[in-house]
């Protein structure tokens, strides 16, 4: 396996920059890592013979000579990615680049404990490099998100309001016994606020992510950064109280903003609304199929005409 601590910081400077940067051309890359581009050159072509970089196709330019572009190379082995939901689990083998070689989704139930979930997690992990010919000794990372808070350095879960058997559980020891390969544990929704900052190859330092699904989450990137705060809760924003007189939480507070719009809330506003006549598409369904989910409201809200509002009927300028 290669030695990381081996190289020079100019040169895990350099992988670092690729890796943040797909698919950027060499001339490119000499700019983001402000220095020459013959001591840009000089650097890739050490990495390229140390099995660490490969050159891929060209890169289509304005005219002239069409530059190459470097990747991280293909040989170096896999990185795993878990997602784990409330109620799903999902497992991705993927390059050093992050393209997908193969992935896996099926209903899970967090509430059953870390034993049982994480059991199932290693075993479609293995199940899914065996399907593919990948030994388990060419995983060189894997990531996992879960849907609660997380102290990022010891990766445990800290008072999970969703999945309370979790709570100091060691996911990465648990992992470790499986894999050789070094585990990072984290909130969800700092994982996906880190992929969109992957995604905008670092383009926007600030911004956040909110995700609505069991609960409500916040990602928070600041100075480029994800902001995990003190404990690892920065965007820890469902358990925010927006009503005192609201229905009652699971974590036992009254009107959080989870209790009043995540899905299972939802759930039970539109349930209440086809229950009332309130709505005609939503009564139908629920006659149908008995009960409603958050994804039958979702779908006809996608395609609806939004009402015309006061500012945009107002004549042009
Ligand atoms: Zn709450």
């Amino acid at each position: 396996m290669q030695r990381w601590d081996q190289l020079s910081a100019a040169e895990m400077d350099m992988l670092r920059t690729i890796f943040w940067s797909a698919g950027t051309s060499r001339h490119a890359l000499a700019g983001r890592l402000d220095c020459s581009r013959s001591k840009a050159n000089a650097l890739a072509a050490g990495l390229i013979e140390q099995g660490l970089l490969e050159e891929t196709g060209l890169q289509a330019s304005s005219g002239g000579r069409r530059p190459e572009t470097l990747q991280l190379a293909q040989g170096l082995g896999v990185v795993i990615g878990v997602d784990l939901g409330a109620t799903s689990l999902e497992v991705a083998v993927l390059r050093p680049d992050l393209g997908p070689v193969a992935r896996h989704a099926e209903d899970a139930d967090v509430r059953a404990g870390p034993g049982v979930v994480l059991a199932r997690v290693r075993d479609v992990m293995r199940e899914l490099l065996a399907a593919n010919g990948i030994s388990p000794k060419k995983v060189i990372g894997i990531g996992m998100g879960v849907p609660g808070p997380v102290d990022f350095a010891s990766a445990q879960l800290v008072n999970p309001p969703l999945m309370p058997e979790w709570d100091s559980f060691s996911i990465r020891d648990y992992l470790g016994e499986a894999f050789t390969a070094p585990v990072f544990v984290d909130n969800d929704v700092n994982l996906m606020a880190l992929g969109e900052l992957w995604r905008l190859q670092r383009s926007l330092q600030n911004f956040m992510v909110i995700k609505v699904g069991t609960g409500i989450g916040c990602g928070i990137v600041c100075h480029g950064e994800v902001y995990r705060g003190a404990n690892g809760s920065a965007g820890d924003v469902g358990h925010i109280c927006v009503d005192q007189a609201g229905p009652r939480c699971h974590c036992g507070n009254f009107g959080c903003v989870e209790a009043m719009a995540a899905a299972p809330a939802i759930t039970r506003l539109a349930t209440e609304a086809a229950e009332a006549g309130e709505s005609r598409a939503l009564a139908e369904l629920l006659k149908a199929n008995g009960r409603l989910s958050a994804v039958d409201v979702g779908r006809p809200a996608a395609t609806a005409t939004p009402r015309p509002t006061r500012s945009s009927s107002a004549p042009a300028a």
